[in-house]
């Protein structure tokens, strides 16, 4: 039996203030060219989508986007008049519950037209009733149709009267070089993509691509002139910076756009990923700390005991790597990682006392560690971070401006 409250000393406080207020800035960086859709994938990028939701409703938030049909299930649960848009397809056996949960599977594959056709038809639904989504494959050949099967799963569409193709999207891979070529060859191969689907007679409403970086380097601009010459609407889809976290650019830009520059100082770290200190002992110069002793104290130390570990999400990578902070200060991690356990070195702070707040994520004092800080550390990117701080960790709301 749980308790009824989360009482783990582990937890992350998830800010719905910052939600609000990054969904909002991003917004008016998009408008009026762009709208948004709201990347809610893995959780809401481990945020929770039960906190997650409701704020981003207050906010203005009208489409979601999430990985699977069991997420866009969730989603729905919390919101029952959005677009939840399932960016992963769909697959044998989840066609009922698209149709009865009305969420907007994304298709790219004729197979894929052919089940949700054919249990929208056994429902007795109205021909192009049932709106959908199609992904392009516009160059990073990963999913959407590739342009030499357009012509095919175009006649497959026909064979599949129930759906209607409300939207068209696809994905950029180079979003975060501002000095790639790619992404004008994407829109060029788009653009020819987009004539073909008129062609074919048919009038989609809305043409969505772009995720973070795109958004906030400017992209809605040019987005808007393809949308409009193709007589859509054009809307970007925003996931790492709704959580208050910019994309890294790399190479970085020499001219920084001014959505950039605004969106560094204002978007708002939504997650505080904090511990408290559960014991503290002293150890003699010559003390091993933890699993195959790769820390040994080379002098009196006072070592601090986390309950967080790697089953927790923070990487066993780390051990002897990274330090977390404290009244303000910086303690480094010593030893090994352990699954739930973690030693910090916490000698040169002074009054430390069992009880103390860590952070993992978030500010303290005048400091400041963030999942990018983490990501550089571990070789990773924040988004993998983010989500993968575990189901253990009870995510909690809070409300602070
Ligand atoms: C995850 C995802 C996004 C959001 O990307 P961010 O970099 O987190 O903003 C956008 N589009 C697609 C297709 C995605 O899978």
């Amino acid at each position: 039996m749980h308790p009824p409250h989360p009482t783990r000393t582990t937890r992350a406080l998830i800010n719905t203030a910052a939600l609000d207020s990054n969904y909002r800035l991003l917004s008016s960086l998009a408008a009026p060219q762009a709208g948004l859709i709201a990347v809610l994938k893995a959780d809401a990028y481990g945020h929770g989508v039960e906190i997650c939701v409701p704020a981003l409703l207050h906010a203005g938030a009208e489409v979601f986007a999430v990985a699977t049909i069991e997420e866009a299930l969730a989603v729905r649960a919390l919101a029952p008049a959005a677009r939840i848009l399932v960016l992963g397809g769909l697959f044998e056996g989840q066609a009922e519950a698209a149709l009865d949960r009305n969420l907007t599977p994304v298709l790219w594959d004729a197979w894929q037209l052919k089940i949700l056709d054919e249990a929208a038809r056994a429902q007795n639904r109205h021909a192009a009733s049932v709106p959908v989504h199609i992904e392009l494959d516009t160059g990073m050949s990963r999913q959407g149709v590739a342009p030499a099967e357009l012509a095919h799963f175009l006649r497959a569409l026909f064979a599949a009267p129930a759906l209607r193709v409300e939207g068209v999207m696809t994905h950029l891979y180079a979003a975060d070089d501002v000095y790639s070529t790619a992404t004008s060859a994407q829109f060029e191969l788009l653009d020819a993509m987009l004539g073909a689907i008129a062609d074919a007679g048919l009038k989609p409403e809305v043409l969505h691509l772009g995720s973070s970086a795109s958004l906030i380097t400017g992209i809605a601009p040019v987005l808007r002139q393809l949308a409009e010459k193709h007589k859509m609407r054009a809307a970007l889809r925003p996931g790492l910076s709704l959580y208050g976290i910019t994309p890294h650019f790399n190479p970085a830009p020499t001219e920084v756009p001014h959505s950039l520059s605004t969106a560094r100082q204002q978007l708002a770290p939504v997650l505080r990923w904090q511990t408290r200190i559960a014991s503290i002992r002293q150890i003699p110069a010559g003390a091993v700390v933890g699993y195959n002793g790769t820390f040994v104290a080379t002098e009196p130390m006072s070592i601090a005991l986390l309950p967080v570990g790697y089953a927790d999400g923070l990487s066993r990578s780390l051990g002897n790597r990274f330090s977390l902070l404290i009244r303000g200060q910086r303690a480094p991690i010593v030893g090994r990682i352990s699954m739930d356990l973690t030693t910090i070195d916490v000698t040169e702070i002074p009054d430390v006392g069992v009880g103390d707040e860590v952070i993992l994520i978030g500010p303290q004092g005048d400091d400041e560690i963030t999942a990018t800080d983490h990501a550089h550390a571990d070789g990773t990117i924040p988004w993998e971070i983010l989500t993968r701080i575990s189901a253990r960790v009870p995510r909690l709301a809070v409300h602070s401006a």
